[in-house]
């Protein structure tokens, strides 16, 4: 597995790099913005970590070209915890997740380890989030492999809430996410192919949280 990280801070790479070889990754790290964006123009790589401050390129324009391309690696940002518009951003822009500085190396472990699972079992035809499991091919959703009866709109939202799992959606990528070539999905229709698609989740234990001004969040229920 061929990692590239990128990050400026001296301290904080090195101390990355040491903890991702540890993982077992094969490591390229870039301390230089631009000088990234040319690495990821010529060379694969089966993950990225990206800091979002950088010198000469920042990470959200390395990220923006770099899926303006067609990259569909998956990317995990770092930002600051009080930066919570780049989060958004940033997830807007393509990153797969995020981890907020600072954290501890076993935070980062474990959320880098899910999107591994995440995309292999994407690979593979299938998104798995919890007891849920979602056929690309067949569009049909399973939950514990007994099949649900959704509508192929309401499998699309479950798609986009799945390979986002335990992570916040928002109303625009759902509406992006459902928006066809012949019609446009505003934000009323997505709260009501949501609000269906929760009332059939919530009997099974799993939720569909809305989070205010951000958007929604598929997990299990607390109950
Ligand atoms: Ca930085």
């Amino acid at each position: 597995m061929r990692i590239l990280l990128v990050e400026d801070d001296p301290a904080l790479s090195s101390s990355l790099k040491q903890g991702l070889l540890q993982m077992g990754f094969s490591v390229e790290l870039s301390q230089d913005g631009a000088e990234a964006d040319a690495i990821l123009a010529v060379r694969n790589f089966d993950l990225i970590v990206l800091d979002l401050g950088l010198p000469n390129m920042s990470g959200m324009e390395i990220l923006k070209r770099f899926r303006k391309r067609g990259a569909t690696t998956p990317v995990l940002i770092l930002t600051a915890r009080d930066n919570l518009q780049d989060k958004v951003s940033g997830l807007k822009a393509g990153a797969d997740d995020y981890v907020l500085k600072p954290f501890d190396f076993e935070e980062l472990e474990a959320r880098l380890q899910a999107l591994l699972r995440r995309t292999q079992s994407e690979r593979s035809g299938f998104i798995d989030a919890g007891n849920l499991r979602l056929d690309k091919s067949s569009r049909e959703a399973f939950h514990h492999n007994q099949p649900l009866s959704l509508s192929s709109r309401e499998v699309d939202v479950l798609e986009l809430l799945m390979s986002r799992y335990g992570r916040v959606v928002s109303k625009d990528q759902i509406s992006e996410h459902l928006t066809g070539m012949d019609e446009e999905i505003g934000q009323n229709a997505v709260e009501v192919y949501v609000h269906r698609l929760r009332k059939k989740l919530e009997p099974l234990g799993i939720s569909v949280r809305t989070l205010r001004g951000l958007g929604y969040l598929l997990e299990k229920s607390d109950g």
